[in-house]
């Protein structure tokens, strides 16, 4: 079990970089194993990471000696795992065109139908606090208000999942969606589609029984 989640972390995180989705060795990821937490490590290109390179978190954020370097966000992972007992894998992301949008310390609106899959009606972003720190992770549970995900003012984004695999699926739906969001915004004022129609959208796709996004949370 838990040498199919260190594998399973060191594909999501060759993933995360196929995608673009981290530049220079930006970003990290975790899966919950019981009570602790398996987390990337800091500071190894992912192409070079294997199952060993994984560090386990007890519950308290501490690691065994002999492991490498935890990723320097580790408490972000750990604290929003606990935080948010529904959802046990979390993306984090430097990606290009969200962590423009976050200098802004603005949401994404929607005005893409496939911001249901974050499972909100917007992208929110979280209050501005130093990488690493205990606020940070405070203000991203309090930004994420039930969904699955959200960006970091001034630094990036962070999207969660039950599996590792859902939640890199709404990091690169949200990344593309910050993309579209500033191109249109370079030629105007992109209309926003109103809570009805996202209503709308969340049937349709329960309807495929496809894609099947999250409930959404009263926010
Ligand atoms: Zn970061």
């Amino acid at each position: 079990m838990t040498q199919r989640l260190r594998d399973e972390l060191v594909a999501t995180a060759r993933q995360m970089s196929a995608l673009g989705l981290t530049p220079g060795m930006s970003g990290n990821a975790s899966v919950r194993f019981g009570d602790g937490v398996y987390v990337t490590p800091s500071g190894m290109p992912y192409s070079e990471l294997v199952a060993d390179d994984i560090v386990r978190l007890e519950p308290d954020g501490s690691a065994r000696p002999g492991q490498r370097t935890p990723t320097t966000e580790w408490r972000l992972h750990k604290d929003i795992l606990a935080a948010r007992q529904d959802i046990h894998a979390i993306v984090h992301t430097h990606s290009l065109f969200c962590t423009t949008i976050s200098t802004l310390r603005r949401p994404i609106p929607a005005i893409h139908y496939m911001v249901v899959l974050a499972g909100s009606d917007e992208i929110p972003c979280a209050e501005y606090a130093t990488f690493g720190s205990v606020e940070l992770a405070q203000s991203a549970i309090a930004a994420l208000r039930g969904g699955d995900a959200c960006l970091l003012a001034n630094h990036g984004m962070i999207a969660l999942g039950t599996t590792l695999a859902r939640a890199l699926r709404p990091a690169a739906e949200v990344e593309t969606l910050a993309a579209q969001y500033w191109h249109a915004a370079q030629i105007g004022s992109p209309h926003v589609l109103d809570a009805g129609e996202l209503q709308k959208v969340r049937a349709r796709f329960a309807e495929y029984g496809q894609q099947k996004p999250r409930t959404r949370r009263s926010w």
